[in-house]
């Protein structure tokens, strides 16, 4: 379970009003029950239920179970798609190790409102499922050309791109371990415009890589960028 507190904390640990929901009346955990919470900075940890009752469940820290370990650094940077496949690729990119999912308005998004509230929860949700020690963040959407004005120099993009000759692309990506942050461009269901692909292809360290022969969705495409990046390059 995912917690904001520090762990080990002092001891007896507060859950908020949904963990106390999901504990008690979707697990329905049992005084003696022995839980993992994890919050992304500490490890993850062994707790004992003290008390349960559909109202309140109180926890005991007992014991470090995984070291907190550093990850490979890799942002999904993506233009935001329908809400049901937004949440599916949040879910995804979270069980595929993003580090980080920023919402992308490019020329061609046809949706500029992004429920990022909804799509951390999502993101916790999957990271608890694939038992993560973190959760990527969300950012709130950023203009394609803001983010393009600070973009820290040390980080790669590999940018998604379909107009790209099917050349292997696992070969497209330069080895190295452990690898400089990354991050993969998926664009939006018009594609990238021209000076978007100007100026991605103009940053020091761009990879263009194709993903293969077929137009593939953008939830698709961010699936497969991410499964090929972490083959690659990642754990
Ligand atoms: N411009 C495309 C078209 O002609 O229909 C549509 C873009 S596609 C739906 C959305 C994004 O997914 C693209 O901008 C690209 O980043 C990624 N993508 C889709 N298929 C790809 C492929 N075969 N290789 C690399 N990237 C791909």
């Amino acid at each position: 379970l995912f917690i904001e507190d520090s762990l080990p904390g002092s001891g007896l640990i507060d859950l908020d009003k949904g963990q106390t929901h999901y504990l008690a009346n979707v697990m329905r955990v049992t005084e003696g029950t022995r839980i993992n919470l994890f919050n992304g900075r500490d490890g993850e940890w062994q707790c004992l239920v003290t008390h349960a009752s559909r109202k309140s469940v109180s926890l005991l820290v007992e014991e470090k179970v995984r070291d907190q370990k550093t990850e490979p650094d890799v942002w999904l940077v993506f233009a935001p798609i329908k809400k049901a496949r937004i949440d599916f690729m949040a879910q995804k990119a979270t069980e595929l190790g993003a580090s980080k999912l920023i919402p992308l308005l490019t020329a061609r998004t046809n949706t500029d409102r992004v429920k990022v509230d909804r799509l951390a929860l999502n993101a916790i949700e999957a990271a608890e499922q694939c038992e993560r020690l973190n959760v990527p963040e969300v950012t709130e959407p950023i203009k394609f050309k803001t983010l393009m004005e600070e973009w820290p120099s040390e980080r790669r993009i590999m940018f998604c791109d379909e107009m790209r000759n099917a050349e292997s692309a696992i070969h497209a990506l330069p080895k190295g371990s452990p690898p400089p942050p990354w991050a993969i461009f998926i664009g939006p269901e018009g594609g990238f415009d021209d000076r978007e692909r100007e100026t991605l292809a103009a940053q020091e360290g761009c990879v263009s890589v194709s993903l293969g022969p077929r137009i593939l969705r953008a939830d698709t495409a961010a699936m497969a960028a991410l499964s090929l990046w972490q083959a690659t390059l990642g754990d």
